[in-house]
């Protein structure tokens, strides 16, 4: 390895990264699956990811001259929740990368810090630096990261890294100069072997095959890009996940022996955030929403989104109790919410039959 390669990737450590690698560029090798992936509908609303497959596929579109891609890693494994909370039929499961600020906010600085490193150290190279991402670009992270020994793709089709499992939040910095010309081709290390857990744990399940992510029945994708309804028939599977979902990383032999927090502790259980208590999220309006979700990634599906994913844990809670937050939701001005509402209090009045 160089010895800036070997600096950047120090550097990265010391900034906070819990893995950082280099690769050199080249188009993915996954260009065929994603084609297939897309002309099936797998991608469900997210019409974006359809958009250009050329540039998402191939880092030369994205930066012209592009030699080498850095890629980091940073742990949001944190301690896990209190079982009586998080089994609580009245209170909601928020995914772990979401217990606290907007992760961009904490990585993007951090990238950042990294990026003004090279190019201190690149000088007249300085230009060579395109742009700094994390997940908000159109690259293959997973294979980049896959590329540059961070970890291997599993069958839940998530990073895994040996070090911290697959909670591992990634970002990559887009380089002109040829860092990783002594880097090498990497080989992943580690496989699933004949693991499965993930695909038997999936509540909807999502995987059609191992690899392959159906979007169009995973609760992430319902419970935060889905703008519309959720489908009835899914509805009764989400249990009291409100925004997004971890079963099929929490099952995962290789998270479960990796359980050591990361160096950057930017996420902390707290019950109000991490498992609210469902019929107060109801009585939010559209200002104490906003308030109480501020910077954080609940913002996104905005209010008329979450509620909606509120209705259906209630719904699937089976508990009377919920029944006045649920009849007052179901006059909400929000259709979308009534009609969550509405099918909540009929699934509870039937579990009562
Ligand atoms: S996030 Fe949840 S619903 Fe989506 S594939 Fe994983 S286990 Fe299934
Ligand atoms: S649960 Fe098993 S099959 Fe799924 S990603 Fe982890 S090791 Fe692979």
């Amino acid at each position: 390895m160089t010895s800036l390669a070997t600096a950047i990737i120090e550097k990265a450590s010391a900034i906070g990264f819990d893995a950082a690698g280099i690769s050199p560029t080249a188009p993915s090798s996954r260009r065929a699956e994603f084609d297939r992936w897309i002309a099936s509908g797998m991608n469900a609303g997210m019409n974006w990811l359809a958009r250009d497959p050329q540039r998402r596929t191939d880092p030369a579109q994205i930066l012209p001259g592009v030699k080498s891609i850095v890629s980091v890693g940073l742990s949001y494994q944190v301690e896990d929740p209190p079982p009586l909370l998080w089994n609580d039929p009245l209170r909601g499961r928020v995914a772990r990368y979401a217990w606290g600020h907007d992760y961009h906010d904490e990585m993007l600085p951090m990238l950042e810090e990294l990026g003004e490193f090279i190019r201190h150290e690149l000088g007249a190279g300085a230009d060579a630096i395109s742009r700094c991402d994390v997940d908000t670009g159109p690259l293959f992270e997973r294979e980049i990261a896959e590329r540059a020994d961070l970890g291997f793709i599993g069958k839940n089709t998530m990073l895994i890294s040996r070090g911290f499992g697959s909670y591992l939040l990634l970002g990559e910095i887009l380089l002109t100069a040829n860092v990783a010309e002594e880097c090498g081709e990497n080989v992943p290390k580690g496989t699933c072997g004949n693991c499965e857990r993930c695909q038997a744990a999936c509540p909807t399940h999502a995987f059609p095959a191992p690899y392959i992510l159906d979007s169009r029945l995973c609760i992430s994708y319902l419970t935060i890009e889905n703008k519309g309804a959720i489908p009835e028939e899914l509805r009764p599977k989400i249990g009291n996940w409100i925004f997004g979902c971890d079963e099929c990383q929490s099952v995962c032999p290789w998270v479960k022996q990796f359980r050591k927090p990361g160096r950057q502790l930017f996420l902390k259980f707290d019950p109000e955030f991490c498992a609210p208590q469902l019929s107060a999220l109801l009585a939010l309006d559209d200002a104490a929403f906003k308030s109480r979700f501020a910077g954080t990634p609940l913002l996104r599906p905005k209010r008329r989104g979450l509620l909606r994913n509120v209705c259906v844990a209630l719904g699937n809670s089976g508990r009377r109790e919920a029944l006045p937050a649920l009849e007052c939701a179901a006059r909400d001005a929000e259709p979308l919410i009534r009609e969550h509402a509405e099918w909540a209090i009929r699934q509870i009045e039937n579990d009562a039959k």
